[in-house]
């Protein structure tokens, strides 16, 4: 069995050859007391800098619009905007969402969802399911205070999922400023050809034209040619 080595050294390193040149302690760094007054002080003055922790929960912080909390359904005009496409189920990786679509057809859009469940226990706030919505249907809400006693509970339905648009503006302002901004940039008649979603139906959203005015700037724009940009 091999001798150890180095034991007339202790402080050298096996790995370090030069341990010549290992750091040696005073008497002071070896008691370490300069050390820990050093951090006492620091402690000390940080009761005068500005406080930056809350008192939750009795002080609740409200997140800036960029922050992802729970996944929520826009509710428009007392009804979700939702028209139970799939594709927010079909993205999220943990296939936290499911969903019923039914038919209605006095509403001008014609699905909606039935039942429409996301399992918080699964969702990791990736906003997926917000990225593809393509009627800004789901949205990531500043909701991070959520508690459940049961696995039951954790099962959010459509009722408890639904929040009022007036209640998301911050988010849907973000949205549309953040996530569309290549909106309208690269063709001219992309607005007017958008007119498939309810939410681009939406006076105010866009350029305040009706359906039917719309459809006649469509028409007009599909007699024009692209951008020349774009012409090869
Ligand atoms: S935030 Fe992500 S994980 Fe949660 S429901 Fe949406 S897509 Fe699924
Ligand atoms: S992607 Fe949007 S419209 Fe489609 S089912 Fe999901 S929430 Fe509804």
């Amino acid at each position: 069995m091999a001798q150890p080595t180095n034991l007339e050294k202790p402080r050298a390193n096996a790995l370090n050859k030069d341990y010549d040149r290992e750091r040696s302690f005073s008497f002071l760094e070896n008691i370490y007391l300069p050390e820990i007054f050093k951090a006492l002080w620091y402690s000390f003055k940080q009761i005068f800098q500005p406080t930056v922790t809350m008192s939750y929960p009795e002080e609740k912080w409200d997140p800036p619009a960029i922050f992802r909390g729970r996944p929520v359904l826009v509710e428009d005009n007392g009804k979700e905007r939702c028209v139970a496409c799939g594709l927010c189920a079909r993205a999220c990786p943990p296939l936290a969402i499911s969903m019923q679509a039914n038919e209605d057809a006095d509403d001008p859009k014609e699905r909606y969802p039935d039942f429409f469940e996301i399992n918080m226990l699964r969702c990791i706030y990736c906003g997926y399911c917000e990225e593809v919505c393509p009627e800004e249907a789901i949205v990531m809400s500043k909701d991070y205070d959520i508690v459940f006693e049961s696995r039951e509970e954790a099962v959010y339905d459509k009722e408890r999922l639904l929040v009022p648009k007036e209640d998301l503006q911050e988010r849907l302002d973000f949205l549309r400023t953040y996530k569309n901004r290549q909106f309208g940039q690269f063709w001219d008649f992309q607005e007017e050809n958008n007119i498939h979603s309810v939410r681009d139906r939406d006076r105010e959203f866009n350029s305040g034209l009706s359906l039917v005015e719309l459809l006649e700037r469509q028409k007009e724009n599909d007699t024009v040619e692209a951008d020349s940009k774009w012409a090869r």
